[in-house]
């Protein structure tokens, strides 16, 4: 009988690429660091959480990585090829990236099903069925003709979450996506909101302010502060094991 076939050296030692990379951010303003030298991964499938006060440097973090905003010094790196760094830079519309804000910046004079469509390229059939799909999934197929001011807070987010994932992008960037909503909905709508995610096989990098929101959906968290990360981990692992004072006192209100 022959041994098996050894694995080629590139399969035996071959990584996982990381769908999103970060070296050494920077970014300043008026002579102000805003975003210092914050490096991050986001592996597929993995939700990885930027955790931390308001005003810390998550937003134009995440401006950055989306290409409208630029960095003054630090490499962003997408699928393993480099998008941005101080000489070259990948316009937006050309980085494979989903995005969703807090106030869900749907397209008030379209449809859902148009909102949905937006960033889809292919015939009309292949269009329409995949915005169907999408909109079946998050249950929304009822008010595929509607418009978002005629939809709740909710809807209107599930249908952003649909817009976002449509042409299937490498990362999701998603800034405190659930603020808006009001409390006694947001945990369910959080949860629904990662199985979806996890199902589409997603990378996310969901900024948020509240521990208790990124103890809930966080694979890993990056928790910054004044424009640095200053702890990254597991969620049980930052949260048991604060690097400092101020880092435990910052969990200290979840119950
Ligand atoms: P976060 O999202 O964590 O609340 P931001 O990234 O929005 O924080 O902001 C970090 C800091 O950078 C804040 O002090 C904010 O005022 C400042 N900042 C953000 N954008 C600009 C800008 N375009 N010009 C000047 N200052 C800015
Ligand atoms: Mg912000």
């Amino acid at each position: 009988m022959n041994a098996p076939e050894p694995l080629p050296k590139t399969e035996q030692t071959a990584a996982p690429v990381p769908r999103l990379e970060i070296r050494d951010l920077s970014r300043h303003f008026a002579g102000r660091t805003v975003v210092d030298h914050v490096s991050l991964r986001v592996m597929p499938g993995q939700v990885t959480c930027l955790l931390g006060p308001s005003g810390c440097g998550k937003s134009t973090t995440l401006r950055c990585i989306a290409g409208v905003d630029m960095q003054d010094s630090g490499e962003i790196h997408l699928d393993g090829k480099l998008v941005c760094d101080t000489v070259f830079r990948v316009p937006p519309e050309r980085r494979s990236i989903g995005l969703m804000f807090q106030d869900f910046a749907l397209f008030p004079h379209m449809s859902v099903a148009d909102n949905v469509a937006f960033g889809l390229t292919g015939g009309k059939a292949e269009r329409r069925a995949r915005v169907e799909a999408l909109l079946d999934r998050v249950d929304l197929m009822r008010h595929i003709d509607a418009f978002p001011h005629e939809l709740s807070g909710g809807e209107q987010q599930r249908v952003a979450l649909a817009r976002a994932l449509a042409p299937g992008p490498s990362v999701m960037l998603m800034d405190e996506p659930f603020s808006g909503l009001d409390n006694r909905l947001r945990d369910g709508i959080r949860d629904e909101t990662l199985e979806i995610l996890k199902e589409a096989g997603a990378a996310v990098l969901l900024v948020t302010h509240e521990p208790e929101e990124a103890m809930r959906m966080a694979d890993e968290i990056a928790l910054m502060r004044d424009g640095r990360i200053v702890q990254q981990g597991a969620p049980y692992n930052v949260y048991n094991a604060p690097a400092d004072k101020a880092a435990a006192a910052f969990f200290s209100d979840i119950n």
